[in-house]
């Protein structure tokens, strides 16, 4: 978890850099977009894990956590056609290269 979090932030602020410096592609934003928020789901249903039981329960701050992540994946644009507009770039650059 320590190393996907790490791999995460390293690509996050590459593409924070590429968008101060004009260079940022909308594949490389949709990608930071769908990739993180696929991995903010990941880590926190493996916290929610850790409490047992406990973890669902309303008192807990994690059961919250675990529920308000999982709107990551829907809104802001859904991570299936995140990853659309990733394919589409990786075609399209493919076509170009013949
Ligand atoms: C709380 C909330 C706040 C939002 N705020 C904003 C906002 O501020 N600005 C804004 O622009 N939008 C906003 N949205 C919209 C959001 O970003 C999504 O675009 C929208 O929820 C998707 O439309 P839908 O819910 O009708 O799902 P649908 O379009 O009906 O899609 C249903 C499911 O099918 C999948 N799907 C659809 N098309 C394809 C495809 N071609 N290939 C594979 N899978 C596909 C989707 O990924 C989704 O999982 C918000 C949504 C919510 C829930």
């Amino acid at each position: 978890m320590h190393t996907e979090l790490g791999v995460a932030r390293v690509f996050v602020d590459r593409c924070v850099q590429g968008l101060l410096d004009g260079e940022l592609t909308a594949e490389d934003a949709a990608g930071a977009k769908y990739w993180t928020t696929d991995l903010q789901c990941s880590v926190i249903d493996r916290c929610l894990q850790l409490f047992g039981g406990y973890g669902y329960m309303e008192e807990y701050p994690i059961a919250r956590m675990w529920r308000d992540a999982r709107v990551q994946r829907i809104y802001g644009g859904t991570n299936e056609i995140m990853k659309e507009i990733v394919g589409r770039a990786v075609v399209a650059a493919r076509v170009s290269e013949r």
